[in-house]
């Protein structure tokens, strides 16, 4: 569906679409702009051309048309009086990782809040009509312009004002008067400067006018009035027509305070306490000046870059004024508002990855420490966290609590960063050389296999500037999730399956064969329970054949069976194998625990990121920054305990699935997004409370004991814990006591060894001088002490391959071997760790006189390499069956 089409459609009849009650009650005149021909509603008589082409366009930077200044919390605290006083509830924001949608990471727009999957289609579930929200959103996208335009921002606040028309909820007429009012009334706007720009909105497959509000060139807010669906032409009206007027908080603050930019009033305090650290040294009327250059001319260049340029011209800002004004200003910027989006993002649960949504919070933290190197800033990060909490809790005080988490998490980020930087400084080290500017393409390559951002290329003058499609790209990349397609199967006109194990559970009980096809049956009702949510399906037998596995698709269950097949429209017997229920029953009610478990130990941002669970193991996958240390495992496994042996109520209820989120919040989707209106709350009383579909034991005590066997960072930001619970726990220990055995002996066994060698070592250096004086005094081939000596009449060959020897023992001996004797040659080997290591000495006399020759062919043979002088050299290799084979090169080396 083409969006312009649909506008022309929709302006071609405005008394149906864009008429509304306030327009003839104000005077508000339509025109067509002169400039590119939209068409707007003003009561402005002299307009003639719409927001964006006008001479006042961001004229209110420096001159704001209201008479009161609001900052960011107090813009809010006006616009949430005034909707509240004309009937709306205000409803705490969602959070911003869209737990509620996979088809989403991040929130990114306030309607989102209210929007749930149902199959294909979007429905929408309001907790209240008329509703009001802050919602923070975030947007990656355009990642390069945050900082450098006034008005980009990677978080931001989204006023939602949404309504059902129904008889609590209103339709076109009354939001546009609200809007109007709020602007004229609440924050004091000439009502000559609003003006109304038809447009449309389409998503989701549904589409609308919609009436965009502006004030001086600034887009306030779009209120989209959504009532039709389908293909455009072939349209029909919406069930359930939807007012969704989004506004930019950031934008409110801005008009009415008149600063160079968004990020002057929107982050509290904090913008001003950086730069006075900073130190910022530009006029305020040449920003004032830049700024308004910069806004009005977004849209005439292909790239923020010149834009920027083109500013930097107009206002003829020197070099000086760049370097140390806008730059470091544009930093502080960036800094705020990353940090700002980081904040958010981990309070809820997210942690910089380099999967999924996660890639972008690790970008955003890169790039705030990128710049900070980049402009030499020393500024605390724990310290603008606690700055943008103080301030923020005012409106979110929900984030105090996670303050500490948000630290712990971005300390852990970048820390990493450090670690990660000497290889990245090699690779970018290496571009330089070969004086290789990469492109796009290779800078996503980069990034997604190094961890190199563009920024840091930046830094290191690798790259001149960062293209400016990197970030779209990138983000466009990890936007949206991937949802999983089930197999297919003829189902189309079979009754679904009444599911007996969310009732009686009977595991011995009599049904009707619907359907059957191939080893496929499907049964009026069953209490097999079908593979879903990481739970492993039930086994037993129906007429008497084995069930070997049993799917879920839609709402008919379909059991796999071994053997043969009953006929359809037959009475079976069925049985379910209790003892397997009852394993895999413990283990998905021990998958609960051990994941509040994990929280409480580790920290906020532990989510589940998937399960498993059979009839004798488990598997839980959950978000953690770090590998686990063996201390955390034994704390997670010993609060686990600790609540199986409370022996808890684990009590399961159905809820409506807004009263649940509402009641519970959204921990509930652990195990993911539920996409039915009812969902069925799991609470191990209120230690953990998770909408899940799977089977559960009815107390904790059931459980016995809880083992986690091995744990594995298995992917970054993810953390298996394999675990076994109840009798396989038992088992387990069992088996497990017994290895622990077995392996304390062969480890004591082995500690023994080494003490004998090591003892035998330490007598071998002492007894040197002795064995040098028996050696040098044989006159016939022989072995002395793990020595084996060669008497040749033009001198005397010596080598030793012996454990007790080591690097101390073939060096002293063989120096003073060659000194006592001129005419003689040494060659020792040793073991060293996994590798073998030779030391080759020759007299001053001897035939062979070339140690470094000598230990080269020898290391050769060993598979490695050496060398040195005359006197003294050294090599080795790794080849340890070859010891033999290198000495009898160097005896040969020496006396043939
Ligand atoms: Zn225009
Ligand atoms: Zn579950």
């Amino acid at each position: 569906m083409d969006k312009a089409e649909i506008l022309a459609k929709f302006s071609a009849e405005p008394d149906k679409y864009y008429k509304v009650k306030l327009f003839e009650e104000q005077g508000y005149q339509r025109k067509s702009c002169s400039v590119c021909g939209r068409f707007f509603w003003t009561i402005d008589e002299n307009r003639s051309s719409c927001p964006e082409d006008s001479e006042d366009t961001y004229s209110f930077i420096d001159n704001p048309p209201t008479l009161k200044r609001f900052d960011y919390s107090q813009a809010w605290n006006e616009v949430e009086s005034f909707f509240t006083k004309n009937g709306h509830t205000s409803v705490n924001r969602y959070p911003v990782v869209c737990r509620w949608r996979d088809d989403l990471y991040f929130t990114i727009a306030s309607v989102v809040d209210f929007q749930r999957i149902m199959g294909s289609k979007v429905v929408f579930e309001f907790p209240a009509n008329p509703i009001l929200v802050p919602q923070p959103c975030l947007r990656f996208k355009d990642l390069e312009n945050v900082g450098v335009t006034g008005r980009h921002f990677s978080s931001f606040c989204m006023i939602g004002q949404l309504s059902i028309p129904n008889e609590k909820g209103y339709w076109k007429d009354e939001c546009i008067d609200l809007d109007y009012r709020l602007l004229t009334n609440q924050f004091g706007i000439n009502k000559k400067e609003i003006v109304f720009v038809e447009d449309v909105w389409e998503g989701g497959g549904s589409f609308g006018s919609s009436l965009e509000y502006y004030v001086k060139g600034l887009e306030l807010g779009n209120a989209v009035f959504t009532e039709f669906q389908g293909e455009l032409g072939n349209h029909t009206e919406l069930d359930q027509k939807v007012i969704d007027m989004g506004a930019g908080l950031e934008r409110f603050a801005w008009i009415t305070m008149g600063t160079p930019t968004a990020y002057d009033c929107c982050f509290g305090p904090i913008t001003q306490k950086l730069i006075d650290k900073v130190g910022i040294d530009i006029e305020q009327n040449l920003l004032t000046q830049y700024f308004v250059e910069v806004a009005k001319n977004q849209e005439k260049y292909p790239n923020i870059l010149e834009v920027k340029n083109h500013a930097i011209a107009n206002v003829g800002l020197d070099q000086q004024k760049v370097l140390h004004g806008i730059n470091p200003l544009e930093g502080i910027y960036l800094i705020a508002d990353h940090l700002r989006t980081l904040i958010f993002a981990i309070s809820d649960g997210a942690l910089p990855s380099n999967v999924g949504g996660g890639y972008n919070l690790r970008i955003v933290l890169r790039r705030i420490i990128g710049t900070m190197q980049r402009l030499g800033l020393k500024l605390d990060l724990n310290e603008m966290i606690d700055w943008h909490i103080d301030y923020l809790k005012a409106t979110y005080p929900e984030l105090e609590e996670k303050r500490a988490d948000v630290k712990t998490i971005v300390g852990v980020e970048s820390k990493r960063y450090e670690e990660s930087k000497i290889r990245m400084e090699k690779i970018a080290n290496n571009l330089k050389s070969k004086k290789h500017v990469p492109n796009v393409d290779e800078l996503i390559t980069m990034y997604e296999s190094d961890g190199i951002t563009p920024d840091y290329l930046k830094e290191l003058e690798v790259i001149p500037e960062i293209p400016p499609t990197f970030y779209s790209k990138l983000s466009d990349l990890h936007q949206t999730v991937d949802t999983k397609q089930t197999a297919k199967l003829p189902l189309e006109g079979t009754a679904e399956t009444e599911l007996l194990f969310y009732g009686d559970d009977p595991h011995d009980f009599e049904a009707k064969v619907l359907a059957v096809f191939d080893k496929f049956v499907v049964l009026d009702k069953t209490s097999f329970y079908a593979r879903g949510g990481g739970q492993e399906p039930d086994y037993g037998t129906i007429a008497g054949f084995e069930v070997v596995d049993v799917n879920k698709h839609g709402n008919v269950i379909v059991h796999e069976l071994k053997g043969g097949v009953p006929k359809e429209g037959e009475t079976v017997h069925c049985i379910v194998d209790s003892a397997r229920r009852e394993g895999i029953t413990k283990h998905h009610t021990s998958t609960h625990i051990l994941n509040s478990s994990a929280r409480n130990i580790l920290g906020s941002w532990v989510w589940q990121n998937s399960a498993f669970k059979e009839v004798d193991h488990a598997r839980l996958d959950i978000t953690h920054h770090s590998a686990l240390t063996d201390e955390q495992v034994k704390q997670i496994e010993e609060f686990a305990n600790k609540i199986v042996q409370k022996d808890m109520q684990v009590s399961i209820e159905n809820y409506d699935r807004g009263t649940a989120e509402q009641k519970y919040g959204f921990r509930i989707y652990q195990g993911g997004v539920v996409p039915v209106k009812s969902v069925r709350i799991v609470a191990i009383e209120d230690f953990d409370i998770e909408a899940c579909g799977g089977t559960h034991v009815k107390k904790t005590k059931e459980i016995d004991l809880i083992k986690i066997t091995r744990t594995k960072r298995i992917q970054d930001g993810v953390v298996r814990l394999e675990f076994v619970a109840g009798p396989a726990a038992q088992e387990y220990l069992k088996t497990h006591e017994a290895d622990v055995e077995k392996q304390a002996a062969e480890a004591a066994a082995k500690a023994e060894r080494d003490k004998l060698r090591d003892q035998k070592k330490a007598e071998a250096r002492e007894k040197i001088p002795v064995i040098l004086e028996q050696v040098t005094q044989a006159t016939s081939d022989t072995t002395i002490e793990d020595i084996s000596v060669t008497v040749a009449d033009s001198g005397m060959f010596c080598s030793s391959s012996s454990e007790h020897y080591d690097e101390y023992f073939h060096i002293n001996f063989g120096e003073k071997l060659i000194k006592k004797d001129p005419k003689a040659s040494y060659c020792g080997i040793f073991e060293a760790g996994s590798t073998l290591r030779a030391i080759v000495y020759s007299g001053e006399s001897s035939k062979n006189k070339n140690a470094g020759a000598i230990a080269k062919a020898v290391s050769e043979i060993l598979g490695g390499s050496g060398g040195g002088n005359n006197r003294f050299a050294q090599g080795g290799g790794k080849d340890k069956s070859k010891k033999d084979e290198a000495i009898k090169k160097a005896k040969q080396m020496v006396l043939e």
